[in-house]
């Protein structure tokens, strides 16, 4: 096996248990492989080994990659801060954004997908721990984000998605991550992903009702 299949194969096993511990279907748990600073012969290793899904934080590092491995079928993720003069290239090369925590990211990534992609998914991003310095829409916001991308004609409202401070225990955080779903749906807001979990923090994450685990160190090894 190779060394990236043994990591896989690995992690793999861990998801398993966990989704077993939260009495879950290890089958509801869609991985994304965070592949930013790593290139794209890196990417390949691990596609090869299996992996369909990667997640990037940064356009113009990603651009490259998405061009070099354009003839695989990859589903690509954007999962970092976006800024308004580069929602353009997300919204053509991507497949998903799991980081939208404004309306007018929301509305030119709308505009300027492309009518031959298809619709564009999308996550809103809570800042749940309430760190100043964190992107995310505020919980108490997140309602009426929430309904100004269901108008949006060619973006598709998958679910939420959440980091935790690093610094506090993650449980509670995915606690009121898990809580403001609820809310949500009992509001109308009919999402299906709750993107959270990282390398260090899938298992609460998990427990948590998370579906799509964004994992970097554990598939690719320490970033520099
Ligand atoms: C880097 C990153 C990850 C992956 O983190 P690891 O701890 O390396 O698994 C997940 N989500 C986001 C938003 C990231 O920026």
């Amino acid at each position: 096996m190779s060394e990236a299949a043994q990591r896989i194969a690995a992690l793999r096993a861990k998801i398993r248990a966990a989704a077993a511990a939260a009495g879950r279907s290890p089958e509801a748990l869609q991985l994304i492989a965070v592949s930013k600073t790593f290139g794209a012969d890196r990417v390949a290793e691990l596609a090869d080994a299996g992996l369909s899904d990667f997640g990037e934080n940064y356009v113009d590092e990603a651009q490259e990659k998405l061009a070099a491995l354009a003839d695989r079928s990859i589903r690509w993720h954007f999962i970092g801060p976006l800024q308004s003069n580069k929602t353009r290239a997300v919204a053509e090369g991507f497949d998903w954004v799991h980081s939208v925590d404004r309306l007018k990211i929301a509305r030119r990534l709308s505009s300027q997908r492309p009518a031959n992609r298809g619709e564009l998914n999308v996550c809103v991003q809570v800042n749940i721990s309430g760190e100043a310095s964190k992107s995310g829409v505020a919980p108490a916001d997140a309602a009426a984000l929430c309904t100004a991308i269901e108008e949006l004609p060619s973006l598709r409202l998958r679910g939420l998605m959440a980091i935790p401070d690093p610094a506090r225990e993650p449980e509670p955080q995915y606690a009121a991550l898990a809580e403001l779903r609820q809310a949500l749906h009992r509001r109308g807001h009919a999402m299906d992903v709750l993107s959270a979990g990282m390398s260090g923090d899938f298992v609460q994450a998990i427990a948590h009702g998370a579906t799509h685990l964004r994992i970097g160190t554990a598939l690719f090894g320490a970033r520099r």
